[in-house]
């Protein structure tokens, strides 16, 4: 599950983290009480308008802004709010813009060169161990610095066993080239950042920039978030942090009737039984010259109100133009199944007007391909895995 800045930067701040502050606002009027609050609570005069959707490079997009005084404040806010905000990390359409962090200003004025850091917590897939990835060169795009100049991006794994030790906090510190009151501050920032990643189950963290003061306080001032699904059940207060305007309409569809569906480009809509065998599926519509328009495990029970739900989801998607049917019957029979879809065709009245290839193979193959066969439908079947590929290949010819 992916957060806001702002949900991001609560979690840290619950473990101690220093964070630039920032108060959410719903609308223009809500911005200057934030800021005014603000200025209550910091002393901060002037204030940053922070576009709030799941997507980094806010700022070359137009979604960051300082405001000098409480009526830009309240022009900016309202400007940004509404906003269809295009970023390198959105689609070419963009994401509206429903709510804005009003945080505090953390740079010293005038300060062109101010010191930003990159700091972010992940697992490292190939040793099996988390993370803590750095480098000098923060408040950029993070990738470009790993393409040109990759000998600045440092990075220190953790021993499960003992967690991050004291020494590591310190090295990242004097990597990072710092000295005196903001190397302390920075091996404090580390430790607690640490500690916060493990103790809220995420599977990623990405500060960028970590900035340095000009009083040498060492503070997140942008937060991406990613908590491990799977680790939910563990926190009952973080659920509510979940907001589905920032998903896709489709998948948030697919995953209330329990479907297991990614959204992708391509045209050849699949429905599969089995995680392995949906991605086989995929591979298989590339090599017939298709691209599959989705992932979709429709799990154990392939049967008629299951596979019309299927359906239902895979046409959402208009670029849909055939529909690819694979399935493997072990446990569940291949005659069931095609009983299933040729009843949820049948239920669906003219919903379906592209063609549809059914691959059955396992038990009771032979009948299901007679069933298919004799329904009359725009259904064609197949046996083998090639075949199907075949007729995929013929129908989008
Ligand atoms: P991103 O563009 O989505 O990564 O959003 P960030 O939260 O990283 O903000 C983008 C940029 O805005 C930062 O790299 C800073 O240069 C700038 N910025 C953020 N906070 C402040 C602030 O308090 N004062 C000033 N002057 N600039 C800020
Ligand atoms: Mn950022």
């Amino acid at each position: 599950m992916n957060l806001h800045e702002y949900q991001g930067k609560e979690i840290l701040n619950s473990f101690g983290v220093r964070i630039q502050r920032g108060i959410v606002a719903q609308n223009a009027k809500e911005a200057v009480a934030a800021a005014k609050q603000l200025t209550a609570e910091t002393g901060t005069g002037w204030h940053v308008i922070k576009a709030q959707v799941h997507a980094g490079g806010r700022g070359k997009g137009g979604g960051v802004k300082l405001a000098k005084n409480l009526q830009e404040v309240e022009e900016l806010a309202g400007q940004i709010i509404g906003m269809n905000l295009i970023t390198p990390q959105t689609s070419a359409e963009g994401k509206k813009v429903h709510q804005v962090l009003i945080a505090e200003d953390v740079y010293y004025p005038g300060d062109n060169e101010p010191d930003e850091y990159y700091m972010s917590v992940l697992l490292n897939r190939t040793s099996g161990r988390n993370m803590i990835m750095y480098s000098t060169e923060g408040g950029m795009d993070i990738e470009a610095v790993a393409e040109e100049t990759p000998h600045l991006i440092f990075t220190e794994e953790i021993d499960p066993s003992v967690g991050l030790l004291p020494f590591q906090a310190r090295r990242i510190a004097f990597n990072l080239g710092l000295s005196g009151g903001a190397f302390k501050e920075m091996t404090k920032f580390v430790m607690a950042l640490y500690t916060a990643y493990v103790k809220s189950d995420s599977s990623l963290f990405e500060i960028n920039p970590v900035l340095k003061t000009s009083d040498d306080k060492i503070m997140a001032v942008d937060a991406k978030v990613t908590i491990d699904d799977n680790a939910l059940y563990r926190h009952k207060n973080y659920v509510d942090m979940r907001d589905i305007r920032e998903e896709n309409p489709i998948e948030v569809e697919a995953n209330e009737v329990g479907l297991n569906y990614v959204d992708l480009d391509g045209n050849v809509g699949c429905m599969v039984n089995g995680a392995g065998l949906a991605m086989a599926t995929m591979d298989l519509i590339k090599q017939a010259g298709g691209e599959p328009a989705n992932f979709l495990d429709v799990g154990g029970t392939a049967d008629a109100k299951r596979v019309e739900e299927a359906f239902r989801i895979i046409l959402k998607d208009d670029n849909v133009k055939a529909i690819l049917i694979n399935i493997f019957g072990g446990i569940v029979r291949c005659d069931r199944v095609a009983q299933g879809v040729v009843d949820a065709y049948k239920n669906m009245g003219d919903a379906i007007k592209v063609p549809i290839i059914v691959r059955l193979q396992g038990t009771n193959a032979d009948i299901a391909k007679e069933l298919i066969d004799s329904s009359g439908l725009d259904v064609q079947s197949a046996v083998e895995f090639q075949e199907a590929a075949d007729k995929v290949q013929a129908v989008l010819a």
